[in-house]
């Protein structure tokens, strides 16, 4: 288990993070996500004993840690550009943990290559021992450096941004594959992203960070289904945000009447394109906007609605749906609305439901 108690962390007087817990249960992957600057990689550095805690204590395996050194941890760690060796062989790499130990500490060169050649064949790279880091693809050489973070047998993983300089395609296969290889190998870890789909897919829990303290934190689905906070909503992205105004339990969003139970007072309404509905105009259902853009992407529409105040709202649709609906752009459309959270100021989030 990996746990931090209330750890605080200055440069200068730049609080990097504020008083920040996180409990990391055994076999867990979490995600720890949030914009650039908001204090994940310092919360990373804390964690392997590479930065000291101003306030707060670390603790692992239920034991302190806070002034262990980095290599009494049981961490291995893997960072975006954590450079290999480039003057090393893939496989020396590889070894490196283990051939700078001391004294007995230090396994006999046959168990070394040994243990060489079985990481490598877990990181899929058998073939390429002998290679130098520049004849690698970026791929290959972040799973270098994952089979070089396991080679002291960690029992604890730190990835901080791992596949951040990785384009999309191949990042998603070593995404799916990092979780696997996590689970097979029983491994707790502590993953730090600024791709919200990556944290919703690779995590069993999922921790947002702003401005050094923690948003919101639970599994990918309660992140996704319920963001606590109009930072979080806005941080995983794909979401309108509408000014409106509650009245007596009740708004208007994008001309949409709602029902609401938070207090009165200006909102603003969290809208994502998939939740609205859009059909032709027809009886009991006024055209409420105009439709702008229309992208077709692979199995899905993503359209442009403008609405009467000249207020852009997106909207995403099944292709298979929409086009039998013989709409184009400057086409008046009817708009239904499901799945809204409004926040009043700093209270929500308030579900708001079809009056
Ligand atoms: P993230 O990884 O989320 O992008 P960091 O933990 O790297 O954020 O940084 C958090 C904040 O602390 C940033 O504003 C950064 O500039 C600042 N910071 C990080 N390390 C240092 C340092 N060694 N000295 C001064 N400021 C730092
Ligand atoms: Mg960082």
């Amino acid at each position: 288990m990996i746990e931090l108690r209330a750890v605080s962390k200055w440069f200068g007087a730049f609080r990097a993070l504020d008083a920040v817990s996180l409990r990391v249960e055994p076999g867990r992957l979490v995600a720890l996500l949030g914009p650039s600057g908001s204090g994940k990689t310092t919360l990373l550095r804390i964690l392997a004993g590479l930065e000291a805690p101003d306030a707060g204590s670390v603790w692992l395996d239920g034991a302190e840690a806070t002034h262990l050194p980095t290599r009494q941890r049981g961490i291995g760690f893997v960072f975006q550009h954590y450079a290999l060796f480039r003057h090393m062989s893939v496989a020396d790499n590889v070894a490196f943990g283990l051939t700078v130990r001391r004294g007995r500490d230090r396994p006999a060169k046959a168990e070394i290559a040994r243990r060489v050649a079985d990481l490598l064949e877990l990181v899929q790279l058998s073939g390429l021992a002998g290679r130098y880091p520049s004849q690698l693809s970026g791929g290959q050489r972040q799973r270098v450096a994952l089979a070089r973070a396991l080679a002291v047998e960690p029992r604890f993983l730190l990835l901080d941004e791992p596949f951040g300089a990785l384009d999309a395609q191949v990042r998603k296969e070593l995404r799916r594959w990092l979780r696997r290889l996590h689970d097979e190998l029983g491994l707790t870890g502590v993953f730090v992203t600024h791709d919200q789909e990556e944290a919703l897919e690779v995590a069993d829990e999922v921790v947002v960070m702003n401005q050094g303290r923690i948003e919101q934190a639970g599994s990918p689905t309660a992140i996704y289904d319920t963001p606590a906070s109009p930072f979080v909503y806005g941080f995983l992205g794909h979401v309108t945000a509408l000014p409106c105004r509650v009245a007596a339990g009740r708004v208007v969003v994008a001309g949409v009447a709602l029902r609401v139970e938070a207090p009165d007072g200006d909102a603003t309404a969290f809208v994502r394109p998939r939740d609205v509905r859009i059909a032709p105009p027809g009886p009991g259902r006024p055209a409420g906007a105009v439709l702008g853009q229309i992208a077709r992407v692979g199995p899905l529409v993503r359209c442009e609605l403008r609405l009467p105040d000249g207020t852009l709202l997106d909207a995403e649709a099944e292709r298979d749906g929409f086009e039998p609906l013989g709409l184009g752009r400057g086409a008046a459309v009817a708009l239904a609305l499901r799945r809204v959270h409004l926040f009043v100021g700093a209270s929500g989030p308030w579900p708001a439901e079809p009056d």
